[in-house]
């Protein structure tokens, strides 16, 4: 019968005669309001409970904030700008974005590496928070600052001496071309105060994608005393310390959901001595994956259903150019399938092995490989779970030259 196995994600969005249902609305119809495949459609009802479940688990007084790079479409980031404390961006152009939101601009925070003098302009007349990763870009930002007559908002982003252990994607520790080394902010902090900067806080961020609850506790543990030890150079009273996030959400068979009950507990345990030591500031981490991930799937329609010595294969107009993350190459080493069903025949049977791929002539155009799928035939629409994160955004739109994948919140 039906031995397809069932990933955990695809339970978050109900089934109805044998139809996906996204935002309560069947995936075909949705298909047609749309207008086109591919899609990807992101659940707001999804988006809000991710929400509202993240801060059931941690500490009230622990503020929580959105990091825009995960998925900038701006129907999502006003979506989030209604639930979270912060926005966190990563360029001038996904500012303009939480901007546009209304959201108060001294909750919007701007970290990444290379900040052109253009967008240290824009930020400083905003009035955003900086989250300065160098020596270079702090005297920069001085200059601007008194070109405009204006003070920048100014945080310090911290290199840790440690990583998030066991994450997909390591942002700290050893050498990084991200933030300030630990060991040089002390200096920094001093060249901050006589420079007369509107000084924030620190922001130390250490990974991305860890689904082990104990590495993360670890990580935080490490990233409040550092904090703690670094805030004694402050040269005006911290008023955040940004510890980043790195929660992850399974994607692939045997991995399981992050545990966020001992994260909370742990960091319900921090804050009253948090508190004691920096009394004017606020604790603050910030998730992208996590919030949006799971909200989302992309939806692609099957073209051509074509058998090649024995195995199937369906074509669909949807592949690497959107979603380059579930093709296997957006930073996996080994490839692995994403969570992936055959959307309007959800109760059909498993039809044995077959790969989706896409419309690109290259072997790299993957989104299932020898999956075991219910049968498909042109015109089925192919589900991509997992999806809310890291996926249009990231994606090389522009390769062989198709039409881009429409976006709908719903
Ligand atoms: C990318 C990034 C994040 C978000 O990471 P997720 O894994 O999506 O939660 C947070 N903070 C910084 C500084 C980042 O660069």
């Amino acid at each position: 019968m039906n031995g397809k196995p069932v990933h955990a994600a695809q339970s978050l969005f109900p089934v109805a005669g044998g139809c996906l249902q996204v935002g309560g609305i069947p995936l075909t119809r949705l298909a047609q309001r749309v207008g086109s495949t591919p899609f990807y459609a992101y659940d707001r009802a999804l988006l809000s409970a991710r929400v509202a479940q993240v801060r059931t688990h941690l500490p009230p007084g622990l503020a929580l904030h959105y990091s825009m790079k995960a998925n900038p479409m701006p129907a999502l980031v006003q979506h989030m700008a209604g639930l979270v404390d912060g926005i966190d961006v990563a360029s001038a152009g996904e500012m303009k974005v939480a901007l546009d939101t209304g959201i108060d601009p001294a909750r919007i925070s701007f970290a990444g590496p290379g900040k052109r003098d253009a967008e240290l302009v824009q930020s400083v007349a905003a009035g955003v928070v900086l989250n300065v990763e160098s020596e270079h870009e702090l005297e920069a930002l001085a200059r601007i600052g008194d070109t405009l007559g204006l003070a920048p908002r100014v945080a310090l982003r911290v290199n840790p001496d440690f990583e998030l252990k066991g994450s997909g994607m390591r942002m700290g520790g050893g050498a990084k071309p991200f933030g300030i080394d630990a060991e040089a902010v002390p200096a920094l902090l001093a060249r901050v105060g006589a420079l007369g900067l509107d000084f924030e806080g620190l922001h130390i961020f250490s990974g991305s994608q860890s689904l082990k609850a104990s590495a993360i506790v670890e990580a935080q543990a490490n990233t409040i005393e550092l904090g703690l030890r670094l805030a004694q150079y402050a040269p005006t009273p911290l008023r955040r310390l940004n510890i980043g996030g790195g929660f992850g959400i399974p994607y692939f068979p045997g991995e399981a959901a992050l545990d966020l009950g001992p994260i909370g507990e742990h960091l319900a345990a921090w804050l009253p001595k948090f508190e004691a030591a920096l009394p004017r500031a606020q604790l603050a981490i910030e998730l992208g994956r996590y919030l949006v991930g799971e909200a989302g799937v992309y939806v692609a329609r099957v073209i051509d259903r074509k058998v090649s010595r024995g195995q199937v294969f369906l074509v669909t107009d949807g592949g690497l150019h959107h979603h380059l993350a579930a093709s296997g190459n957006f930073g996996q080493v080994i490839r692995k399938n994403y969570p992936v069903a055959i959307g309007n025949r959800m109760d059909a049977g498993d039809a044995g092995p077959a790969s989706v791929v896409g419309p690109l002539c290259t072997p790299l155009d993957i989104l299932a490989d020898q999956m075991p799928l219910g049968h498909a035939e042109p015109g089925d629409l192919v589900v991509v779970f997992q999806s809310g994160a890291y996926g249009r955004s990231a994606s090389p739109a522009a390769f062989l030259g198709h039409p881009e994948a429409a976006e709908v919140l719903v």
